[in-house]
């Protein structure tokens, strides 16, 4: 049996730089991952198999709708495994619940049938968020998503993770998107915690104007994190509507995850730590 964690990825900065003639964005961002995620247990089967458990499995589809299954027979059409995804992760949430749980997938079954892992361009098809989950870890993703490159370590940082409940699909946030031609994302040069936090002061979520704009309560979720101590930076990720606040100490992360929780007991609110590798 293979167990795979599907960490919650977040665009730390995220700027739309340009759009090609097929429609798709062209993006330049910031991602990383937190220890907080989906997990996938993977047994062998004759044939291919999805459950999904957990308290967000609730509307996740179990057939080839889902990622995970068109990640399997992405990587090999008519062999058989049975795949058990615990969800926690909040669906349409800007955080890659789909993408990751895909990545995680193609490395459980590229080890499970004992094939070569996927280099991170090749899974584009799967989705625009798969590449840099497949890379899995911190990484400046660009292009449409297939150019995933190394960033300079990473401080040690931990995240509180906030989603109001609302399902933002991706589509209408960026069809609500007026400006397409920013300008790409600073060199990032940071060596510690203060220099992380002034680079990414500079640099944006070109999509948290258009999702606030369609669902407003966005707002209210950064303004929550904005105010807890400790907190660093606090802004959305990838189309929404889930945001993050960072922090320097797991303590503060934890509080500002409790008190938050407290206030807002409808809202999904969680910490953790950023993964560092
Ligand atoms: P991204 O940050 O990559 O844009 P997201 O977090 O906004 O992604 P997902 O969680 O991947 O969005 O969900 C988008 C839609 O994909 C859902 O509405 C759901 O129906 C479908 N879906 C397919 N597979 C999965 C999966 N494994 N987990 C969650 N949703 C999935």
């Amino acid at each position: 049996m293979i167990q795979e964690f599907a960490p919650a990825k977040v665009n730390l900065a995220l700027h739309v730089t340009g759009r090609r003639d097929d429609g798709y964005h062209l993006l330049d961002s910031i991602v990383v991952f937190a220890d907080i995620g989906d997990r996938l247990t993977i047994s062998d089967a004759p044939d291919l198999s999805l459950s999904v458990t957990g308290p967000r499995a609730a509307d996740i589809p179990t057939d080839s709708r889902n990622l995970v299954w068109r990640a399997a027979e992405w990587l090999a059409a008519g062999r058989g495994a049975a795949i058990t995804l615990d969800k926690t992760l909040p669906p349409a949430g800007g955080i890659g619940g789909g993408s990751s749980d895909a990545a995680s997938a193609l490395r459980g079954l590229s080890d499970l049938w004992a094939r070569p892992r996927p280099a991170p361009q090749e899974v584009l098809p799967l989705g625009a968020d798969v590449p840099v989950c497949l890379f899995g870890r911190p990484a400046r993703m660009q292009g449409i998503g297939e150019v995933v490159c190394d960033l300079p370590d990473l401080p040690a940082l931990w995240m509180v993770l906030a989603n109001a409940g609302v399902e933002v699909p991706t589509g209408p946030v960026f069809k609500a998107l007026t400006h397409a031609e920013n300008a790409a994302l600073p060199e990032p040069d940071w060596t510690d915690l203060p220099s992380l936090v002034a680079y990414l002061c500079h640099a944006r979520n070109d999509l948290e104007a258009p999702a606030r704009a369609l669902v407003p309560v966005i707002g209210e979720v950064l303004d929550h994190l904005e105010a807890q101590p400790g907190c660093l930076l606090a802004r959305m990720s990838g189309s929404g509507g889930t945001c993050f606040g960072l922090f320097g100490s797991a303590e503060a992360a934890q509080m500002a995850a409790a008190r938050i929780g407290e206030s807002k007991p409808d809202w999904w609110v969680d910490s953790g730590a950023v993964r560092a590798a």
